[in-house]
């Protein structure tokens, strides 16, 4: 390890040691997507579609209408499997399968990720909306799921998704997480709301969309803005 002794441009105290503060956290929880792999992969472009297949096959109904019941859906219940459950009782294993059986070859492997991962002590959880299935083969892909210890995926949830508070108490219940020695990392910002509350640290992958900002800046505490998450970590990691 090298010690950087010149005068001319000493890291600021307070930043290194927020820093190396964060690298010893006990608990990690990490979204899965738009947050380990960048939103320029747009595999949720496929999920999207996707969905709105499902919806129209369920239906029996065309694309633009299976559209119109989708953003009912989201807007009413959060997730549209959500509205899909309690308005139509449909079956959600069924409906994940559907909907996360995609081409992730666009997703490209990352060493840096994986090293960075690798050297933070912590345990390190996938928590994703989607399913177990979804964050291996999207984890594996990056070359990063053997750096996680669990997938706390929205069946565990008891099918109620982020960013409602329940599914996140029991997280915490189920892996002993103490919150206050625990980091969340995402790129909706409002599912940050509840981790906060919980007393973890807020890590916000900074989105472009409407629905990740919603909240920055008014009533959604952030800790640590980041734009690149594997160059991040791994300053975190102090790699
Ligand atoms: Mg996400």
């Amino acid at each position: 390890m090298t010690v950087q002794t010149s005068p001319a441009a000493p890291a600021p105290a307070s930043a290194t040691n927020a820093m190396a503060t964060l690298r010893d956290r006990a608990v990690w929880i990490f979204d899965l997507d738009n947050t380990l792999y960048p939103a320029a992969c747009n595999l949720f472009v496929q999920v999207d579609r996707r969905i709105n297949e499902f919806i129209a096959g369920h239906f029996n109904i065309g694309m633009d209408e299976a559209r119109v019941r989708q953003k009912h859906f989201f807007r009413e219940y959060g997730t549209t499997l959500r509205g899909l459950m309690m308005e139509h009782d449909v079956d959600p294993v069924a409906y994940m399968d559907y909907v996360h059986d995609i081409d992730v070859t666009g997703v490209q492997p990352s060493a840096l990720l994986a090293d960075a991962l690798g050297g933070l002590p912590g345990r390190k959880i996938i928590y994703t909306n989607g399913s177990v299935r979804h964050a291996e083969n999207v984890a594996g892909r990056l070359g990063i799921l053997d750096r996680f210890d669990a997938v706390f995926d929205i069946a565990a949830g008891g099918y109620v998704p982020k960013p409602d508070p329940r599914p996140y108490a029991t997280l915490v219940e189920r892996y002993g997480v103490d919150p206050t020695d625990a980091c969340m990392v995402e790129d909706i910002a409002r599912n940050l709301a509840p981790a906060h509350a919980l007393g973890m640290t807020t890590v916000w992958v900074r989105g472009e969309k409407e629905y990740e900002k919603a909240g920055v800046g008014a009533g959604v505490h952030i800790d640590h803005t980041v734009d690149d998450l594997p160059a991040w970590l791994a300053k975190v990691a102090g790699l």
